[in-house]
C-alpha cells in the first residue's frame, strides 16, 4: 500500500519553507495524482484551500500514524512541472536564497499560479465524473484542446456552469478579416470624388490585387480609410468581413514573409562549426554590432531543429520588438513561441501550452522564457548577455545565465553567450577557457562601416540658448535632417530627472515615505515618487518659505522634446521612454513609425540603445553621456561603456555611412575614450586591473543583504545581530561589511540597511544564510524583511 501520502509544497505566504507537508490523496484520486501537478489543500486552523505542488510520495508508516489532512482537489490532467524542472528548482535552492515555492512559481505562466482558477462546485464534478472518470481533476485551463472544446460543448449543452467556462472565453480570440469578393464592382464602381477616402480605399485595393493581396486585417483598414469607408465597400458587397480565430500571440504571424539563410562570412562560419560541434562549455560570441551574431544564431537553432531538437533564445526584454521576433519567425515560422512581459496572462499561457505541448521549437523570449518546458533541448542562446535585465530583482534572484549553464548540461546543449561588449563575469571566465571564446570582428553586411565617434567636450561648448544641446549637435541635426537622414538622439535619463525647487530657500519637495525627490511630470502636472508611486499636484508657494519663486528643473526626455522642437521646429519628433510606452503595444508604434519615416527623429532613454535596425539613421547623438559614470556603483564604467557601444552601434547600419556624436563633461574619461576607439579589449584590460585592485568582481563575490523594517532602531539592532550571525558562520577571510543606509535610506515607509559579503571560496555560505533567511519565520521578526541578493547587479 504505497503512494497513499503526497508531499506538498504549499504556497502559504506567511509561512514559508522548504519542508513539504504531508497529505492523504483520498483514494478516487489515486491513479490521477502524478509528482509536478497542481493541487488544492485545506491548510491551517481555518482550513483555507490553498494551492500546492505534489512533489513526492510517502507511505503510511512515515507519517508517524499522525491524522492527516486530505488532498481537496487535483487541479491538472498533466503535471504542470516535469522531472527537470523540479530537478533544476533543487539546483537553484542552493544559490538563490528564498524559499522553493517562489523557485516552482517562477518556472509557471501567472495564469497557473494565481487564484484566477475557480473551484468547481458540486455540479460540476459529477458531470466531469460522468464525462471523464475522474470526479475532481477537472480544471479547464489543464485540459488539452480535445478536451476543452468537449468542455465548451458541455456549456453550450447547458451541463456545466457559466462560470466555469468563464475563463475559457478568454483563451479564444478571434480577429476580424476583410477579403475581396467582388473584383469587377471594385474596378467599374463610380465614386465622387468629394469623397476622397473612397477613392483611396478604392486605389490601394486595386493595387493590392494587382500585386496577390486579396485580404487584409479589418482594423488595419479602419485606422488608414476609417469605419464608415470600409463599411460602404462591406456594403456594396466589394469586401466581405469575417471572423477568424487566432491564437492570442500568434495572429501577426501570417504578416510576416519567409526568409533565407543568409551565406556566413568566414568568421561567422568558423564559429557556427565550433557551436555545432562540441557541447563540452558554453561558448562566448563576442562580435562588434552588426557584425552578423544573430545570422549566427539563427542557423545555430536551424541545425538544432534539423537535429529534431529545439532551442531557447533569449534576448533582453527591451529588445523583444517585432523587429527581432519577427526574423525569428521569418527562418522558423509556426515552430515559434514567443515569451515577454508584454503579453497578458492568457497569452503567455497560449504560448506555454504550446510550447508543452510540443509544437513550439523555438522559444523566443526574455530572462524567464529560460524556464521553457522544451524536452530535448540543442542550443540556448542568450543575446546581449551583459545586459542586468537577466538578474531578476525581486525573489527568486536567479540569473537566467546560471539557469542556462544547468540546462544546457542537463541536455548536452550548445550554449551560447553573445555580445558586443560581455560583461566582465563572463570574459573573464572566457580567458580562463572555462567558455571558449569566438570574435567577430567586421560588420556583415559588406557596405556597412563602423561609425565615426566624436566626442563633444561640453564644457567648451556651452549653448546660451539651450541647456542640452551645444550648437555642433544642433548643427549635425539639421543638416541630416535636410538631406532627408533620420536621427536617433539618446538622453540617460537614469538618476536625472526633473523635479522643482525653491529658489529663494532651496527647498526640494520630497516624498513623504521615501527618501527621495519627488519627479516632476508636465502632462499630468504632477510630482511623482518613482519608488512607491506617490502623487501631488505642484504647489504655487513654497511650503518652506511661503516664496512665489518656485522653479522647474532638470532634463527629462519631456523637457528636452519641448527644447528641441523650439530650437528646430520644422523637425518631426517621436520621443520614447517609460511616459510613451506605458500602454501595450506603444513600443512597437512608436518603432514602425519612425522605421516608416513619419518622424526625424527618435528622442528616447538606453530603451532605444539596443537592437534597433533602421538603414536611414546616419547621426546618433549622445546628449548625456555622464549620468552612468556619476553613480555609486562599481560597475558604473562598465555600463557606460556598454551603453555607449551600443548606442553608436544604431548609427549606419547599411549603406549610409554614420556619425556619433558624444557630448560630455568628462571627456577623458577611460570608459567614454575606450568606447569612442571602439577598443573593448582595452576597456577589458583597464577595467579589471581597477576591478583587482578594488577587490571586487570578478575577482571576488558578492552577496548583498537588505534589512528593512518600519522602525529604524530595530532595523540597524536586527543588522547587527545578523552581521554577527554571519561573521560567526563564515571563515575568517570572508568580509562582511556594513551595517550601512541604504542610498535611498527609506522607501515605502520601511527603512532599508544593507550588509555585502565578499568572499572568494566559502563553503559555509549557504548554511550561514539560509539561517539568515529562516529568521523571517521567526514570529518576533514578522515585520521584518531581509532580502539576499547573491552576486547582485544594481547597488
Ligand atoms: P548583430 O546581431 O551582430 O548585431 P546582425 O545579425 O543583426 O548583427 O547582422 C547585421 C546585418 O547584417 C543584418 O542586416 C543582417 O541581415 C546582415 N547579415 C548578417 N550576416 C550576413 C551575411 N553572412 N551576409 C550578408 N548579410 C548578413
Ligand atoms: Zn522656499
Ligand atoms: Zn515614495
Amino acid at each position: 500500500m504505497s503512494q497513499k501520502i503526497a508531499q506538498v509544497i504549499v504556497d502559504v505566504p506567511t509561512m514559508q519553507t522548504d519542508k513539504p507537508f504531508s497529505y492523504r490523496i483520498p483514494e478516487e484520486l489515486a491513479d490521477l495524482i502524478q509528482i509536478g501537478m497542481r493541487v488544492h489543500v485545506p491548510f491551517g486552523r481555518g482550513n483555507r484551500l490553498m494551492q500546492g505542488f505534489i512533489v513526492g510520495f510517502a507511505d503510511e508508516k512515515e507519517s508517524g500514524g499522525q491524522e492527516l489532512k486530505s488532498i481537496a482537489e487535483v487541479l491538472d490532467f498533466d503535471p504542470v512541472l516535469n522531472r527537470e524542472q523540479l530537478t533544476l528548482a533543487d539546483a537553484m535552492r542552493e544559490t538563490v536564497f528564498s524559499y522553493k515555492i517562489s523557485i516552482l512559481k517562477a518556472m509557471l505562466p501567472n495564469l497557473l499560479n494565481s487564484s484566477y482558477d475557480k473551484i468547481l462546485t458540486t455540479e460540476d464534478k459529477a458531470i466531469a465524473k460522468q464525462y471523464f472518470g475522474a470526479e475532481q481533476a477537472l480544471h479547464f485551463s489543464s485540459l488539452d484542446e480535445s478536451k476543452q472544446a468537449l468542455m465548451m460543448k458541455l456549456h453550450r449543452d447547458g451541463k456545466i456552469a457559466v462560470q466555469y467556462v468563464a475563463q475559457s472565453k478568454e483563451s479564444i480570440k478571434t480577429k476580424k478579416r476583410l477579403a475581396l469578393a467582388d473584383e469587377n464592382k471594385l474596378k467599374t464602381l463610380a465614386i465622387a470624388v468629394r469623397a476622397k477616402k473612397r477613392l483611396a480605399l478604392q486605389d490601394f485595393l486595386q493595387t493590392q490585387n494587382q500585386i496577390g493581396e486579396r485580404a487584409w486585417d479589418y482594423t488595419d483598414l479602419v485606422k488608414l480609410y476609417s469605419r464608415d469607408v470600409v463599411k460602404f465597400f462591406v456594403s456594396e458587397g466589394i469586401l466581405t468581413l469575417s471572423e477568424v480565430e487566432v491564437s492570442r500571440a500568434q495572429g501577426y504571424f501570417d504578416t510576416i514573409a519567409p526568409d533565407e539563410h543568409k551565406v556566413l562570412n568566414s568568421e561567422q562560419e568558423a564559429a557556427y562549426q565550433a557551436i555545432i560541434s562540441s557541447q563540452e562549455k558554453p561558448f562566448l560570441l563576442e562580435g562588434v554590432t552588426g557584425s552578423g551574431k544573430t545570422e549566427v544564431y539563427l542557423q545555430v537553432i536551424a541545425h538544432a531543429i534539423s537535429q529534431g531538437k529545439t532551442a531557447i533564445m533569449l534576448v533582453p526584454e527591451i529588445s523583444l520588438t517585432p523587429l527581432m521576433t519577427n526574423r525569428f519567425i521569418a527562418r522558423f515560422g509556426e515552430h515559434v513561441a514567443i515569451m515577454h512581459s508584454g503579453l497578458s496572462d492568457g497569452e503567455k499561457y497560449d504560448e506555454w501550452r504550446k510550447i508543452k505541448s510540443g509544437k513550439a521549437k523555438v522559444v523566443v523570449g526574455a530572462r524567464s522564457a529560460i524556464f521553457a518546458p522544451l524536452h530535448n533541448i540543442g542550443a540556448i542562446i542568450i543575446d546581449e548577455e551583459h545586459e542586468t535585465s537577466y538578474k531578476q530583482d525581486s525573489n527568486p534572484r536567479y540569473h537566467a545565465r546560471d539557469v542556462a549553464i544547468w540546462r544546457a548540461k542537463f541536455h548536452r546543449a550548445a550554449l551560447v553567450l553573445g555580445s558586443a561588449t560581455p560583461s566582465l563575469e563572463t570574459r573573464a571566465r572566457a580567458q580562463q577557457n572555462v567558455y571558449q571564446l569566438l570574435h567577430l570582428t567586421q560588420r556583415a553586411s559588406a557596405q556597412a562601416e563602423i561609425p565615426e565617434v566624436e566626442i563633444l567636450d561640453m564644457r567648451k561648448h556651452l549653448n546660451d540658448k539651450s541647456a542640452s544641446f551645444s550648437e555642433v549637435l544642433l548643427d549635425k541635426i539639421s543638416e541630416k535632417i535636410a538631406k532627408g537622414e533620420q536621427v536617433v538622439l539618446m538622453l540617460n535619463r537614469r538618476g536625472y530627472s526633473s523635479f522643482i525647487m525653491c529658489r529663494d530657500c532651496g527647498f526640494v519637495p520630497e516624498c513623504p515615505n521615501c527618501d527621495i525627490s519627488l519627479t516632476l511630470h508636465m502632462d499630468t502636472k504632477t510630482l511623482n515618487c518613482h519608488y512607491c508611486g506617490h502623487t501631488t499636484g505642484i504647489p504655487h508657494t513654497c511650503p518652506n518659505c511661503q516664496s512665489k519663486k518656485i522653479r522647474y528643473y532638470g532634463s527629462g526626455t519631456q523637457k528636452v522634446e519641448e527644447e528641441l522642437s523650439e530650437l528646430l521646429p520644422e523637425a518631426r519628433i517621436l520621443r520614447m521612454d517609460v511616459d510613451t510606452t506605458k500602454k501595450k503595444g506603444a513600443h512597437e508604434r512608436i518603432l514602425s513609425s519612425f522605421g516608416a519615416g513619419e518622424a526625424d527623429i527618435l528622442l528616447g532613454t538606453q530603451m532605444i540603445a539596443k537592437g534597433l535596425d533602421f538603414p536611414n539613421v546616419t547621426l546618433v547623438g549622445v546628449i548625456n553621456a555622464d549620468t552612468a559614470l556619476n553613480l555609486p556603483d562599481f560597475r558604473s564604467s562598465e555600463r557606460t561603456f556598454q551603453l555607449l557601444t551600443q548606442v553608436a552601434g544604431r548609427a549606419g547600419r547599411a549603406d549610409k555611412k554614420g556619425e556619433v556624436l558624444i557630448q560630455t563633461f568628462n571627456p577623458d574619461h577611460y570608459a567614454i575614450r575606450l568606447a569612442q576607439a571602439h577598443d573593448y579589449e582595452g576597456f577589458y584590460q583597464l577595467e579589471m586591473d581597477f576591478r583587482r585592485k578594488l577587490n571586487y568582481p570578478p575577482y571576488f563575490y558578492t552577496v548583498q543583504l537588505v534589512i528593512s523594517h518600519q522602525d529604524e532602531e530595530e532595523v540597524v539592532k536586527k543588522s547587527y545581530e545578523i552581521m554577527a550571525l554571519l561573521k560567526g558562520n563564515l571563515s575568517e577571510k570572508a568580509r562582511v561589511l556594513g551595517p550601512i543606509p541604504k542610498p535611498i535610506a527609506r522607501t515605502h515607509n520601511l527603512y532599508h540597511y544593507q550588509l555585502l559579503i565578499k568572499y572568494r571560496f566559502e563553503k559555509n555560505l549557504e548554511q550561514a544564510l539560509n539561517q539568515v533567511l529562516d529568521l523571517t519565520q521567526v514570529p518576533d521578526n514578522k515585520k521584518l524583511r531581509i532580502i539576499i541578493d547573491n552576486e547582485p547587479q544594481n547597488f
